[in-house]
């Protein structure tokens, strides 16, 4: 699990890198501490306990087998990255923004999305169970082909993205708001909405 002490720069909330006594931005080895994550995505050695908020992680090629685990990155932007074959388990995405990303056949679970912003996203023919998207806003991506088994969709936002051929048993998207949003071939039935809130397949 990442540290949970706090930054030592005056004021500042963020938890701190491993320990190094100050979080991602007040660290003076920033830029290496970024160059160090995308290399541990790329080669593969994979991410572990760490804390980055707020960075910018952009056209990163996840190898595939790479492990995330029990790590933060809340507030990041991640685009036109790829995660294939990979497995995200207990880590924190909360109010990221992910655009023009992929996550394809991977493992992805006890994870928080909470806040994110999705835009022309793709995640497919993956297990993403028991995860938070609570809150998330997604526009014209395709969230198809996947395992969602008790992930939570409450108070999001789906719009022009389909959830196609997907595992909904136990998903919960109680008062979120759907726009052009396929269920087709998934079990929305056996998901959470509210009886007002219809779904369309
Ligand atoms: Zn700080």
């Amino acid at each position: 699990m990442f540290s949970l002490n706090k930054c030592a720069s005056p004021g500042c909330p963020a938890f701190v890198y491993k320990d190094t006594g100050y979080c991602y931005h007040h660290n003076p080895d920033k830029d290496a501490i970024l160059a160090s994550l995308k290399k541990q995505l790329e080669d593969g050695s994979g991410v572990r306990d760490v804390s980055i908020v707020n960075a910018e992680v952009i056209g990163v090629k996840a190898a595939k087998g790479c492990t995330i685990m029990a790590s933060n990155f809340s507030f990041t932007v991640f685009e036109d990255c790829v995660f294939e074959s990979a497995a995200i388990i207990e880590s924190f995405f909360d109010y990221c923004i992910f655009r023009r990303c992929t996550f394809r056949s991977d493992d992805i679970r006890y994870s928080v999305f909470a806040g994110s912003t999705f835009i022309e996203c793709r995640i497919n023919d993956s297990t993403v169970i028991h995860n938070s998207f609570m809150g998330i806003d997604a526009y014209d991506s395709d969230f198809s082909a996947n395992d969602f088994y008790f992930s939570n969709f409450s108070l999001s936002k789906l719009v022009d993205t389909s959830m196609e051929d997907c595992n909904l048993k136990r998903t919960n998207f109680r008062a979120s708001l759907t726009k052009n949003v396929s269920f087709r071939y998934s079990n929305p039935e056996e998901a959470f909405f509210r009886k007002e809130e219809g779904y369309t397949i």
